[in-house]
C-alpha cells in the first residue's frame, strides 16, 4: 500500500520503519529533518512538506504529539483534508482528546474521507519490535481494511467502537499507567524507608496481585534512577488533561487521576517534564529527602 507517514518521533520512527519492513512504500515527513535520513535510507521517499506526502497515497497516517498538532496538519495549517486523495482513508494514532478526534472525523467526512482513531500503548521498545497495542474508533468495514496495516507495527488491534472509541480507551490506559507508577513509586520509597531494600521487596511481590507490566518496567528504572524517557512526563500530563477534560463532559469522578496530575505538573514546575514517567518517585524523594536504592 502507498502510504503517507508523518511524524516521526519517538514512536513515529519506529512504526514506520516496521511498515515499510512489511513491504508498504512509504513517503514521509516530520518538521524535525533530522529524523527523516534513517528512513530514507530504509527505502522511504523523504518529503519537504506534509502535503508533499499525500500525492497518490491510499492512507496518511500521523504521530504526532497532541490535538492541536493532527488539526494543524489535517485541516488548518497545512489542510491535508483538502489535499490528500479523496479515496485514501486516514488513520491518526497520536494520543489525542476523543473529542478533537470526532471534530476532525467530521470534517474529513464532508470530503467524503474516511478517518480511524488509533492510539498505541507499548511505548518505544514495542514500537521498535512492531508488538504494539492499538485501540482503534471508527467504521468497521473501515477496519477491517486497514487492519493489516497496523498489524504490521503491532501484535493487539481491538476496534472499541465509533470514532473516538480509540482515544477513550487510550485515556482509560494512561489512567491506569499514571495510578499505578504512583502507587509503585509510593510503596517502594514507604518500604526502604521502614528498613527494607527495594530489591527485595521487588523481587518478592512481582509474582503476586501486586505484580504488572508497569511494576516490572518500572522499578528497575525508579531503583537505578534511570529517568531516561521513555514515555515523557510532560507526554502524561497532556494525556491526563485530556482525561480531565473528556471526564468533565460527562461528570465522571476521577479523584486518583486528579491526584497524580497535580504530582506531575509539581515535577514539570521543578524542571523534571522531560523525564520519563518512572520520575513519579522524585516527588517522594524530593519530600523525604532520601534515594531510592537497590
Ligand atoms: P515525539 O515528540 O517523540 O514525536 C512527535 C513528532 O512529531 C516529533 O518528531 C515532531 O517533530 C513531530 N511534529 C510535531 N508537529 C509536527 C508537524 N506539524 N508536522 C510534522 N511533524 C510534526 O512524541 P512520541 O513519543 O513519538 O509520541 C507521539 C504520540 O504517541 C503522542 O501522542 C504520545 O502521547 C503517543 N504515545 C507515546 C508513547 C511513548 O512511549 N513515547 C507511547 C504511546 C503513545
Amino acid at each position: 500500500m502507498k502510504i503517507a507517514f508523518i511524524g516521526l518521533g519517538i514512536m513515529g520512527k519506529p512504526m514506520a520503519l516496521n511498515l515499510i519492513k512489511a513491504g508498504h512504500q512509504l513517503r514521509v515527513y516530520d518538521r524535525n529533518a533530522a529524523t527523516i535520513a534513517e528512513l530514507k535510507a530504509a527505502g522511504a521517499t523523504a518529503c519537504s512538506c506534509s502535503a508533499e506526502t499525500v500525492e497518490g497515497v491510499d492512507l496518511v497516517l500521523t504521530m504526532l504529539p497532541n490535538s492541536p498538532h493532527v488539526k494543524s496538519v489535517m485541516l488548518e495549517d497545512d489542510k491535508l483534508a483538502e489535499k490528500m486523495p479523496k479515496t485514501a482513508a486516514f488513520i491518526d494514532m497520536s494520543s489525542i482528546n476523543p473529542v478533537a478526534s470526532r471534530e476532525i472525523a467530521a470534517e474529513l467526512a464532508k470530503y467524503g474521507i474516511d478517518m480511524l482513531d488509533a492510539p498505541v500503548s507499548g511505548g518505544q521498545p514495542k514500537a521498535i519490535d512492531g508488538t504494539l497495542s492499538f485501540m482503534v474508533g471508527g467504521k468497521e468495514e473501515v477496519f477491517n481494511k486497514f487492519k493489516p496495516v497496523l498489524e504490521a507495527m503491532g501484535s493487539s488491534v481491538v476496534l472499541c467502537g465509533d470514532v473516538g472509541a480509540g482515544n477513550v480507551t487510550k485515556l482509560c490506559n494512561q489512567t491506569i499507567v499514571a495510578v499505578n507508577i504512583a502507587a509503585l513509586a509510593e510503596a517502594m520509597q514507604m518500604g526502604q524507608m521502614c528498613g527494607v531494600e527495594p530489591q527485595k521487596i521487588f523481587e518478592a511481590i512481582k509474582g503476586g496481585l501486586a505484580g504488572s507490566t508497569v511494576m516490572n518496567a518500572k522499578a528497575p528504572m525508579m531503583m537505578d534512577q534511570n529517568f531516561q524517557p521513555g514515555f515523557r512526563i510532560d507526554l502524561h500530563i497532556k494525556d491526563l488533561n485530556n482525561v480531565v477534560d473528556a471526564a468533565k463532559a460527562v461528570d465522571a469522578p476521577i479523584p486518583l487521576t486528579q491526584q497524580v496530575l497535580e504530582m506531575m505538573k509539581i515535577l514539570h514546575h521543578d524542571g523534571d517534564g522531560s523525564c520519563d514517567h518512572s520520575a513519579l518517585l522524585k516527588y517522594y524523594q524530593k519530600l523525604t529527602g532520601e534515594v531510592l536504592h537497590h
